[in-house]
């Protein structure tokens, strides 16, 4: 077990030290959601997981500068890197709406699902279509260190001269850059390129290209990787600590992310390349081009062919705890259903312990055995997060917490300051770190049911009036405010989440 930080690099493929390049802070760039359609669980999934990175981060003392972007321009679909048409756009497109209005409201829809899962905002979460100068800057910068060319109005980056020059495009992925060469691909404009593997900085855009800009090379808008390169070096500069994201990023995304920041900066971006593996739904990777995903808002309300029931946001981001975040995690109503037990048996064995108390005396060898679970928590997060293994000394805790609390085990066999160190390391751990909330304290039901009635009665009169404007006003309050409505024959009933 590790006594320090170690976590897994991608870029070396090793687990390593963390060494910050500045003692006690820490730079960390996350790639945000593309927001053209509903978040699904798999992103949610990338998101907690740096969530509790981002977390345990803070818990250990560090000032942490979090940067978690949204894509509102560039990404194309099939993830193309030139020809074929920008998500946002043809969404917009198709439903005659402004692209703004269509990236909006689904920022608005993943911020309410980051909320409901209690992640922590991060510090700034710059959006592409706010950064176009920053990156126009960059393409310039890169075209005059002679790594891109121009082409009929679009810039291209040029991946053997930058191969040639640094030998490295392929390092984070392990590609060969021979072996991408010869793979052809069918796409519109290929044949505009050099060579296959160079890819779009800029793009020219054609007529009915929603979103676009002005630049010294056409009227266009910036290629999906390069907002990254531009927005972490704004805001963290040439080089920082930490660039996260999920798996499936790391090629070309990311790979291409650091041939820019190369070819710009002359130096890689960050030191360590953390990547979160995939949310499968019954061994498939979730992903919306195949159709194979769930809402988070499904799982709340249980409305899904997959499932048997409704889940709470605690539940849910307990099953994701429960794996490591470089393991893939497969979504089933069983492994569902097993985190909410676990999640409660968590919560309940923390309350037994807060009313757990010991005569002062001497100590036994629980006392001991205890410390060596209370120490072997943060040793297990050290080892490259490893949250699944962290949780499986608590509910070891756990076991002996209730076996102490059903006097099965004596209670002098452990002293005072024992109990109240478990005790805070469960506080810290359980709220702090994994970021779970307490979802069985209702207390003040009563009152909430009274203004709850209130609410819903103008939500019903809305409604009739056909004000949808304040009935989504209200819905929404009441999703942020983990409160699920449902209409039913009977009529509206609430739960709390
Ligand atoms: P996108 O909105 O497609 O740009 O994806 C946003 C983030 O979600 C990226 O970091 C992806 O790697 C991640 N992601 C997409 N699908 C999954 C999945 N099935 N499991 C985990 N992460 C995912
Ligand atoms: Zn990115």
């Amino acid at each position: 077990m590790a006594k320090e930080l170690q976590l897994f690099n991608s870029l070396t493929r090793e687990k390593e030290v963390f060494t910050p390049i500045t003692e006690g802070y820490i730079g960390m760039y996350v790639c945000g959601p593309t927001v053209y359609s509903d978040v699904h669980l798999g992103n949610c999934r990338t998101f907690v997981g740096f969530d509790i990175i981002y977390r345990y981060l803070l818990h250990n003392g560090y000032k942490v500068r979090y940067v978690r972007n949204v894509t509102d321009v560039g990404h194309l679909e099939g993830d193309a890197d030139s020809g074929a048409e920008d998500k946002i756009s043809k969404k917009a497109r198709l439903e005659q709406l402004e692209p703004m209005e269509v990236a909006q409201h689904y920022t608005n829809g993943f911020h309410e699902m980051m909320n409901l899962l209690n992640t922590k905002k991060p510090n700034i979460e710059p959006r592409a279509t706010g950064h176009i100068y920053e990156q126009i800057e960059m393409i310039q910068q890169i075209i005059d260190n002679g790594l891109a060319y121009v082409k009929n109005g679009s810039v291209y980056f040029d991946t053997p001269k930058y191969h040639a020059s640094q030998k490295e495009y392929g390092i984070l992925s392990g590609r060969k850059i021979e072996d991408l060469l010869v793979e052809t691909r069918d796409l519109k404009n290929q044949s505009e390129k050099n060579n296959p593997t160079d890819f779009a900085i800029w793009i020219k855009a054609d007529e009915s290209h929603l979103m676009r800009w002005d630049s010294p090379w056409s009227v266009g808008f910036p290629g999906w990787h390069l907002e990254c390169s531009a927005m972490s070096t704004k805001y963290l500069g040439k080089r920082f600590d930490i660039h996260g994201g999920g798996g499936d990023l790391k090629f070309p995304h990311h790979e291409n992310e650091i041939a820019q920041n190369v070819g710009a900066c002359g130096c890689h971006p960050a030191n360590y390349w953390l990547h979160s593996n995939m949310l499968l739904m019954n061994g498939r990777k979730m992903s919306k081009s195949d159709g194979n995903t769930i809402t988070p808002i499904q799982l709340l309300t249980g409305e899904s062919e997959h499932l048997s029931k409704s889940y709470s946001p605690m539940s849910i981001r307990f099953f994701m705890i429960k794996s490591h975040y470089r393991s893939t995690l497969d979504l089933t109503d069983e492994a569902l259903a097993a985190a909410e037990k676990g999640y409660k048996r968590l919560m309940e064995g923390y309350k037994t312990l807060t009313k757990l108390t010991s005569p002062k005396g001497k100590a036994g060898s629980i006392d001991a055995d205890l410390l060596k679970l209370v120490n072997g928590v943060p040793e297990e997060m050290n080892d490259d997060f490893n949250t699944p293994k962290a949780l499986a000394k608590m509910f070891e805790i756990v076991t002996i917490v209730n076996s102490l609390a059903d006097k099965k085990m004596p209670i002098n066999e452990v002293t005072e300051e024992r109990l109240r160190q478990t005790e805070k390391l469960f506080h810290d751990f359980i709220f702090d770190v994994f970021g779970l909330q307490d979802e069985t304290d209702n207390s003040a039901h009563g009152t909430l049911d009274k203004v709850m009635n209130l609410v819903l009665e103008m939500r019903a009169d809305a409604r009739a009036n056909k004000d949808w404007g304040t009935a989504d006003k209200i819905r929404e309050h009441l999703t942020n405010a983990k409160i699920v409505v449902k209409d039913g024959k009977e009529g509206t009933s609430w739960t709390l989440n």
